[in-house]
């Protein structure tokens, strides 16, 4: 950074701007998390000055001995942390990573069975405006309008009836585990390919704390940057070699070129990190707090969508309250608190601002924060919600646990 500050101080001014909203802030968006030192380090390094189409061993250019050896390390450990018989870690985002699984397994129009999005599903699960619903022909499961949970008998009744070339099993705002032994059983059935996009449970998976998805998906991908608290980017694993090889001529030459070497090297620093015990504590750490912060939600008369929570993250219907999504943002954000807004399953609100918000603890379980801590968090999101301005006991909180 203090090169920064002499080569360009109005970029240096704002990324200390940046480091100070993190800083005195609370971070509960479910998709963010603050990566290690060691982390931001290999992504900031001359690892980023070097071209290297190809995969280790076979690329293109000369002068790549050493990010072989980076790239190498980097698929070993991403390998033995889930299990998998092969890895391909260059996709730039999770959504790259999903063009590649797409591009690889299917044809445009070619149906696809995933959960629709204003019940959890991600933008590349079918968006009318993502390459995923203009180029593909897709049916939404919902959940149980009871229980909220997904409906496997749904599942498998859509999967009979639509015969879909692959299932999605995964979710950006889904609270429950998912059983993805139950979706093989289902896509055996209609001879369709499995795919896990584990981008949100990926740390959880990683720990230990959520069931595996890869045994039964014939291929998962995932964000780095989430729960697994790497850098921003995207992975795809198999166990499957021939589905492995399409896959890596997808990405390249397929619609990358040269691969981000240096932030493969930020990602192996953080499967490393992952591969470690303490990381395992981490994770539990995390819904330990999540569980915690949703029933003190329930304590001050919030609904919870599903009743709880078994991974890191939940939704809460703000529709009873008399708020939207939009609304609570703005109220939240003048406070310092950052969550992101959501789409409730079966949702009355209109989509643009969605009924309710979705909160996720990975950020703040990395900051050190626990299940006593989650009391005062609820208090302080259910004061800011009634237009009450804690921006000052926000700051003095944040203020007792650092970050990395
Ligand atoms: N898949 C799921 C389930 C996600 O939640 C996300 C990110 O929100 C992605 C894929 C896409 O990741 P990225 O934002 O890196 O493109």
């Amino acid at each position: 950074a203090p090169d920064v500050a002499a080569h360009d101080p109005e970029i240096f001014d704002l990324i200390a701007q940046e480091a100070e909203r993190q800083r005195v802030g609370l971070e509960l968006i479910a998709s963010e998390n603050f990566t290690s030192a060691a982390v931001r380090a290999a992504q900031g390094s001359v690892l980023t000055n070097k071209y290297a189409e190809g995969y280790p061993g076979k690329r293109w250019y000369g002068g790549c001995e050493v990010v072989d050896r980076v790239e190498q390390l980097a698929i070993e450990r991403v390998k033995e942390l889930f299990g998998a018989e092969w890895a391909n870690v260059q996709p730039h985002s999770g959504s790259s990573a999903n063009l590649a699984v797409y591009n690889a397994l299917l044809e445009p129009g070619d149906v696809v069975l995933g959960m629709d999005l204003s019940h959890g599903g991600h933008l590349t699960h079918g968006n009318p405006v993502n390459f995923s619903g203009l180029r593909y022909t897709i049916v939404g499961y919902k959940v149980n309008p009871e229980t909220e949970l997904i409906h496997m008998e749904e599942v498998r009744r859509l999967a009979h009836e639509h015969r879909p070339k692959m299932i999605i099993a995964g979710a950006s705002a889904y609270s429950r585990t998912i059983d993805f032994a139950a979706f093989r059983q289902v896509a055996d059935e209609v001879g369709a390919i499995l795919f896990a996009d584990i981008a949100h449970i990926a740390g959880l998976i990683a720990a230990g704390v959520h069931p595996n998805a890869l045994p039964h998906a014939h291929v998962v991908a995932s964000t780095t940057h989430k729960t697994l608290r790497g850098p921003r980017g995207g992975i795809i694993l198999s166990n499957d070699p021939e589905i492995g090889a399409r896959l890596d001529r997808t990405v390249f030459p397929g619609y990358q070129g040269g691969p981000l070497e240096h932030v493969i090297a930020g990602k192996a620093v953080a499967f490393g990190e992952a591969l470690k015990p303490e990381f395992r504590g981490y994770a539990a750490q995390i819904i330990k707090n999540a569980q915690a912060l949703a029933a003190a939600f329930q304590e001050r008369g919030y609904r919870v969508v599903s009743g709880g929570t078994d991974n890191h993250l939940f939704v809460l219907d703000l529709r009873p309250q008399g708020l939207n999504g939009t609304k609570a943002t703005k109220r939240l954000d003048a406070n310092h608190i950052t969550i992101s807004k959501s789409t409730l399953p079966y949702d009355t609100e209109k989509i643009l601002h969605g009924g309710g918000i979705r909160i996720g603890t990975p950020a703040v379980t990395t900051r050190g924060m626990v299940e006593a801590d989650m009391p005062r968090i609820a208090d302080l999101i259910d004061r800011a919600l009634k237009g009450e301005d804690v921006k000052a006991e926000v700051h003095a909180f944040a203020a007792g646990f650092p970050l990395p």
